[in-house]
């Protein structure tokens, strides 16, 4: 089942999507992971607002009409819109109606984001391509961007490149 990670990932390379689907998941312990988690908890620390979990969505907060999400820095701002694009129509389909808002700590800036019905046509086909890439029966190839050094695959993608 496709969650909002997927959603993510096919946003920032279709590698880390398909490595992520094959159950490596090297992300637990690294360093911009604990980051988002440290500065996940003051943002909400003072709140009654409630982390959501349905099925494949686990959502950060609920407030009245909105979901929020809280991220780190706005750096992958397409992905991070089309994730929680994909919450809000995860929860239209069961008959919850929310728009959203994206929180972006360092920058201290949030924004609102609402679905339409061209996002659920697109999500549609995402989500379609998601499955295709899963089911590769190899890993697509590395993106060589400066993203990568970033990422908890660096050294699996790049020692297996230097090892060809
Ligand atoms: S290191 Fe680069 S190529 Fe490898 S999964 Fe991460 S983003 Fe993709």
């Amino acid at each position: 089942m496709v969650s909002g990670v997927h959603i993510q990932y096919y946003f920032v390379c279709h590698r880390k999507l398909w490595l992520y689907s094959k159950n490596i998941q090297l992300e637990e312990g690294h360093e911009r992971v604990q980051t988002g988690k440290i500065l996940h908890e003051p943002a909400y620390k003072n709140s009654d607002k409630k982390e959501l979990t349905v099925d494949n969505i686990k959502i950060d907060a609920v407030d009245g009409e909105y979901v929020r999400e809280v991220k780190v820095t706005s750096k992958m701002t397409k992905a991070d819109r089309w994730q929680l694009l994909f919450y809000l129509y995860e929860l239209k389909k069961r008959g919850l109606n929310k728009k959203g808002l994206i929180s972006y700590t360092k920058e201290k800036r949030t924004e609102e984001v609402k679905l339409t019905e061209e996002d659920e046509k697109e999500l549609e086909r995402i989500i379609e391509d998601i499955y295709q890439i899963m089911e590769q029966p190899h890993p697509p190839g590395v993106i060589n961007s400066p993203i990568c050094t970033k990422c908890a695959y660096y050294d699996f993608c790049y020692a297996e490149e230097g090892e060809e």
